[in-house]
């Protein structure tokens, strides 16, 4: 039996790896929550938050459910509201479980929340929308439709909802990702604007912070586990299309041979964004001249895309 590094008493429950410590159900617990809180109050966040509110976007996986724990505790502790908003983006076999666990958490928690349907805000759901995509009739994956449309709606809602920030449940090899992907798509600006809070650049964005970013995908699975967070182990069944599971299987594998490698990574990315910030262009928004939403051209992104699935759809319908 392995004994927990920091209290020397308990079983260890897990091997945190990048920091060469066993911890044990407690220990591990406060060292997630201490990670959060401090990676919050590093970027400024916690200052001034008495009596604002934050919204928790949240999608049942592990990782938002357990955001939405921790951002509980800190509202009781820091005086400010939180609530949480999912999108119903209608991927059958995986959305629909894990709204029930959104359901489940949000009881328990006692907390209020908004679901939003994409097909009754856009006219369509992510599966019609993967049909037109396999039929050769659109262009766009799966996930470009649903991360953007997703992206627009929490934007606009949590807007709506009064949130001072938006709180979502990237993980550190969520985040190690989107690195990469920057770096392959030559995204300098992406890079930059990213981190720890994307801070808002028009009036109408919404801010958005990522209590776990410096936390691996791995701890907060055994997070979920030792705090009995219920969710259900389920994939999207797009996942595999992205660029983003090649990205992953391919860090995973490094990871694996050199542990540590990602929060290294991140960190040092990390340090780079703050030399850069300031040197590198910002996007400048305008706003979209159909749906008025925050747009770096004339027509946003969600209007061209539903522009184009709902003529499409309407033509298959008729
Ligand atoms: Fe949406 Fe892609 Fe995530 Fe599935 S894997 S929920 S399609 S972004
Ligand atoms: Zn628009």
């Amino acid at each position: 039996m392995v004994l927990c590094t920091r209290c020397g008493k308990e079983k260890a429950i897990i091997h945190v790896r990048h920091k060469n410590i066993c911890l044990c159900k407690k220990c591990f617990i406060t060292y997630f929550n201490t990670k959060a809180e401090e990676t919050l109050k590093k970027a400024g966040i916690l200052d001034n938050i008495s009596g604002k509110s934050i919204t928790v976007a949240v999608s049942g996986g592990k990782d938002s459910l357990n955001t939405l724990y921790l951002m509980k505790k800190l509202a009781e502790k820091y005086g400010f509201e939180v609530n949480a908003l999912l999108i119903n983006e209608g991927i059958r076999g995986y959305r629909e479980f894990t709204i029930k666990a959104f359901l489940n958490h949000v009881k328990n928690l006692r907390l209020d929340y908004t679901i939003v349907d994409l097909k009754k805000e856009l006219g369509f759901t992510v599966d019609e929308a993967a049909k037109l995509f396999f039929q050769g009739k659109i262009e766009w994956r799966p996930c470009t439709v649903c991360g953007i449309t997703r992206r627009y709606l929490l934007n606009k809602y949590s807007r709506e909802l009064g949130a001072t920030y938006l709180a979502t449940g990237h993980n550190l090899d969520d985040e190690v990702q989107t690195v990469v992907m920057n770096i392959l798509r030559g995204d300098i600006q992406a890079l930059v604007r990213g981190g720890i809070v994307v801070r808002a650049e028009h009036r109408k964005l919404v801010s958005r912070i990522k209590p776990l970013h410096y936390i691996y995908e791995r701890e907060s699975l055994v997070h979920a586990l030792a705090t009995g967070i219920k969710t259900p182990y389920v994939e999207c069944p797009y996942a595999p299309l992205s660029l983003r599971w090649s990205i992953r299987e391919f860090l995973n594998k490094i990871e694996a041979e050199k542990p540590g490698f990602k929060y290294r990574l991140l960190v040092r990315t990390d340090e780079l964004r703050e030399r850069l910030r300031g040197k590198v262009r910002v996007v400048e928004f305008t706003e979209c001249k159909i749906c008025g939403e925050p747009s770096s051209k004339d027509v946003c992104k969600t209007c061209e895309i539903k522009l184009k699935l709902n003529n499409l759809l309407s033509t298959v319908s008729n």
